[in-house]
């Protein structure tokens, strides 16, 4: 099997993108493979995808649990699924995931000072090659530089601290790039986490067209729920190779999980009561897959 890597480098070779899709539990892990696997049946070849855990998502789930379904799923079924640690905040907990055999990681320093970004960043980087050899594995480390808020939720408002002014600039992701060695660059293009009610702002194409040039490494999109089919569509033509999405997945769940209890308010089984949540998530993974795809 290629290694996610070599997938990453394919999906922009053929100008679509990866979906990176969070969990929480099992549904969401079983919605989003079951959407995968529909895609890859239609197109007569396997569609890679990511499964991402945030520390939060991590601390539910159980970090070797998160490991050990994956890895299996991928093992059996022979099927590209990885695993990415989303937005990691230390060196240790960044270190406690690729011991565990994680495919990816993101270092998030982005409230640091630059300088400070680049050392940890550089840190992680270097126990990832080094475990990478140790190990023969091809860990990626991805970081990020420029504000796109924090949490994957419904928002009132474009969260505070987000402008023209905190979107990152290519110099910057150069440099940082150069400084660091890292193997993707999430950068911030006008993409926010979570979603605002009233619509999320429009992507700088021209920005990520920019910052994919100076850069040199493929381009992460975080904070993909909410954003318009077309400006998906724009920017995986200027560099983006992976999309994140949350919370629509995270909205799909409780909107359908709700639902279910109050439609069988006497039905106990969980895997009755949750069927619905996970064929929610389902729905939603494969329209995003089939956007990101250009199916
Ligand atoms: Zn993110």
């Amino acid at each position: 099997m290629k290694t996610l890597r070599e997938y990453i480098k394919e999906a922009g070779n053929k100008k679509v993108a990866i979906g990176h899709f969070n969990i929480s539990n099992l549904e969401a892990l079983h919605g989003i493979y079951n959407a995968a696997k529909i895609l890859s049946k239609e197109i007569g070849e396997n569609m890679p995808v990511i499964i991402g855990l945030s520390e939060g998502e991590e601390g539910f789930v159980g970090k070797v649990e998160a490991e050990a379904l994956i890895k299996e799923i991928r093992k059996n079924d022979n099927y590209p699924i990885f695993l990415n640690a989303d937005h990691h905040y230390s060196f240790e907990s960044v270190k406690a995931v690729l011991d565990v055999s994680y495919d990816s990681a993101i270092i998030d320093a982005v409230k640091l000072p630059l300088e400070e970004n680049i050392t940890l960043t550089k840190k992680c980087v270097d126990y990832a090659k080094e475990l990478s050899k140790k190990e023969g594995r091809d860990i990626l480390i991805e970081a990020e530089i420029g504000f796109i808020g924090k949490s994957s939720k419904l928002l009132d408002s474009i969260p505070k601290g987000v402008s023209e002014a905190t979107m990152t600039k290519p110099e910057d992701a150069k440099y940082f790039v150069e400084q660091t060695g890292i193997d993707l660059l999430a950068p911030s293009v006008g993409n926010i986490h979570g979603m605002v009610k009233g619509g999320n702002p429009k992507l700088n194409i021209e920005r990520i067209k920019k910052i994919r040039e100076a850069s040199g490494v493929p381009l992460v999109l975080h904070g993909g729920s909410g954003i318009s089919d077309e400006d998906f569509k724009e920017a995986i033509k200027v560099g983006i190779s992976i999309i994140h999405i949350n919370t629509e997945i995270r909205v799909a769940y409780k909107d359908a999980l709700e639902k279910s209890l109050e439609d069988n308010p006497s039905e106990i089984a969980p895997y009755r009561f949750l069927e619905p949540a996970v064929e929610a998530i389902e729905k939603v993974v494969e329209q995003r897959l089939r956007l990101f795809n250009n199916l």
